[in-house]
């Protein structure tokens, strides 16, 4: 497993392996990784040749309020995860190397479904997200990407815009993977008092049990339908100073 930061040295890895015949994946994470993110690194696993873990915090997609400086990063530790997961690379870039100054990148708009529910209680966040996806695609090259179904909606613009670009890769679809109680796995999730861990147990029961009223006592963002093909029962909470998102298909299957 290589690890590496320079952008330059990341495509002269992936250009090597792909000159010699090999289909690759990426996985783009923000790091923390938990068993959520080792599904999506276990499946790529499966499917491709050669597996590239992208590590990185992209401060475009959080709000000036928002988690950036608190949010939970222990590199070494992701890096050996993703390696005995059968992580080929990991691409941990700095900032400056992810987003060199001075460079002006594409910045794909996520256009009006960008605003509603994650984009209306985060205005910009889309916008970021797919500024930064853009990016990891065009410097990993990859054939296929693999992203979880427990942001739904990210996963519906990151679709939409690889179809209106008519970019070269596959967007592979990964379902959403829980602790028993049902809690969606999250980074944010460390940062949950045991009390605090209780009481969000309340969002994936209300989302089950498709019943608002079971979210009482907590500060609600949005809980509702919406088609991202397929349709989904969306819901954002907070928890004390934590936001936590999940949703559950309504009809069809999301991959
Ligand atoms: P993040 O590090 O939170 O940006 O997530 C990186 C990728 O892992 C995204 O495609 C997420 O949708 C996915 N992911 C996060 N949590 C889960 C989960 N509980 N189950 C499946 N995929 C997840």
């Amino acid at each position: 497993m290589e690890l590496i930061r320079a952008t330059a040295d990341l495509t002269a890895a992936v250009d090597e392996r792909r000159s010699s015949g090999a289909d690759i994946g990426l996985v783009p994470t923000m790091g923390a990784l938990h068993d959520g993110h080792a599904s999506l690194i276990r499946r790529a696993r499966s499917e491709r040749d050669v597996v590239v873990v992208s590590i990185f915090v992209n401060p475009k997609q959080f709000g000036p309020d928002e988690d950036l400086s608190r949010y939970p990063r222990d590199e070494q530790r992701d890096v050996d995860l993703a390696g005995s997961l059968g992580a080929d690379i990991v691409w941990a870039p700095s900032v400056e190397a992810f987003y060199p100054p001075g460079v002006e990148l594409v910045a794909p708009g996520p256009g009006p479904i960008g605003d509603v529910l994650e984009g209306a209680a985060r205005p910009g966040h889309f916008a970021g997200v797919l500024t930064a996806v853009h990016r990891l695609f065009d410097v990993v090259g990859a054939s296929a990407a693999y992203f979880g179904e427990k942001d739904a909606q990210q996963l519906f613009l990151v679709r939409r815009m690889v179809e209106q670009l008519d970019l070269p890769h596959t967007i592979m679809a990964c379902p959403t993977v829980r602790e028993p109680d049902g809690l969606a796995l999250s980074s944010r999730n460390a940062y949950l008092s045991a009390e605090e861990r209780e009481a969000a147990l309340s969002l994936p029961r209300a989302l089950e049990a498709r019943d608002r009223a079971l979210l009482d006592g907590l500060e609600v963002d949005y809980f509702e339908e919406a088609d991202f093909e397929p349709r989904v029962l969306a819901a954002a909470v907070r928890v004390g100073d934590t936001r936590l998102i999940d949703n559950v298909v309504l009809e069809g299957e999301l991959s």
